[in-house]
Parts: C-alpha cells; structure tokens; sequence
C-alpha cells in the first residue's frame, strides 16, 4: 500500500500506434492489485466499443473549459486540432486513496508536463515504435481512424519521436511479449514490487 510519502504516478506514451493500448492493458491485468488506470476526461467522440466513464469521460467542450479554468486538471493538451484530453486532479487522488499507483496513458507534451510537476514520484516510459512505416501500417490495420486521421497521427508521431529522449526510460516495440515484460519489470522496481 502506498503511504503519503510514496504517491507514485506511471505514464505510458507513445505515438499512436506505436503497441501502447496493447502494453497497458496487459499491465493493468497483471498488476490489477497494484496499478489502476488513469481515466483521462476528453471531448472527442466516442467511438465503437468504447464505454464512458471507462476509457474517457466524454465530455464537451465547454465542460472542458471549466474544468480548466477551476484547475480540475494536472494536465491537459489539445492533442489533436479541436480535442481536448486532459487528466484530472480528482482521478489521480482516487487512485492514491485506493492505495494503487495510477498508470497514465497520455501524450508526449501531457507526459512532460507531469514529470515535471511531480519529479521523482513519476516514471515515465516511452513506447517506441520499429519505423515510422510499421506504426502507419498498424494504424491502417486497425481500422479505426479514416485516411485523413491516420496522416495526422503519423506527422504527430514523427514530431513525438524526437522527444524520446526526455522520458526515463525508451521501451521499444519490435516485440509485443518482450517490450511488455520489459516494462512490467522496470515499473515493479519503480513501485518497489522487487
Ligand atoms: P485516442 O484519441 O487515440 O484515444 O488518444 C489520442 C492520444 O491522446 C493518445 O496519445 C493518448 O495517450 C492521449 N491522451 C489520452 N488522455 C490524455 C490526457 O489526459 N492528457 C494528454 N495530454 N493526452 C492524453
């Protein structure tokens, strides 16, 4: 259980396609009893499959605002033209008073901004694709983005790319099983598992 002194915070990200919904999902799995996901508000719709109040709170753009501007959020980014994502004060002290480590799933400039809030408390890990090539072909065989979608994440990735460096540590995903195992291991150590 994690006492005050101990608040930890765990951020995943990667470029879009990059294996970091995969990754994540097996962690919270495995680590169910230790890790708890971060759900993120966000006021792009909701697509098939997804459920509110589990993967995101959708909300809308003006609810977005408010929360803003009443500081509900530890951060929060425009991550694509007109959608906003942002995680919110509220969900990281749920996680904390459940005595869990909360797993965040945001974007590169999300990521650094919450590293350099919370210093020491954060590890933060970078999920690095093989080639810029293989993550559009992987978004294309996802098939949940149009044309149009998948030429902006593919520039975002590009420019994500270059931040690498600023995480604590570079994962990369040229094996689902192995970058998995990786990562399952470097966040025990982090929460002290090991
Ligand atoms: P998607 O629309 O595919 O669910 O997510 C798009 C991107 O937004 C992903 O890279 C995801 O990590 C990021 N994201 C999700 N929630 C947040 C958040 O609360 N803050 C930030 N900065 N990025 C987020």
């Amino acid at each position: 259980m994690n006492t005050e002194h101990e608040k930890k915070i765990i951020i995943l990200t990667a470029p879009s396609g990059a294996g970091k919904t995969t990754i994540k999902t097996r962690l919270l799995k495995d680590m169910a009893g230790q890790l708890s996901f971060s759900v993120s508000a966000t006021t792009r719709t909701i697509r098939g499959g997804e459920i509110d109040g589990v993967d995101y709170i959708f909300i809308s753009e003006s609810a977005f605002k408010d929360n803003i501007e009443n500081n509900r959020f530890i951060e929060w980014e425009m991550v694509y033209p007109g959608m906003y994502y942002g995680t919110t004060v509220e969900e990281i002290h749920r996680i904390w008073k459940e005595g869990k480590t909360p797993l965040l799933d945001i974007d590169v400039k999300g990521a650094l901004s919450v590293k350099k809030l919370f210093g020491n408390q954060v590890l933060s890990i970078f999920i690095e694709p093989p080639s810029i090539e293989v993550l559009e072909q992987r978004l294309l065989k996802r098939g949940t983005d149009n044309a149009e979608n998948i030429s902006m994440r593919v520039n975002k990735a590009k420019e994500e790319m270059q931040y690498k460096n600023s995480f604590d540590k570079v994962i990369l995903n040229d094996d689902i099983e192995r970058a998995t195992a990786e990562t399952a291991e470097i966040i025990k150590q982090f929460i002290g598992l090991k």
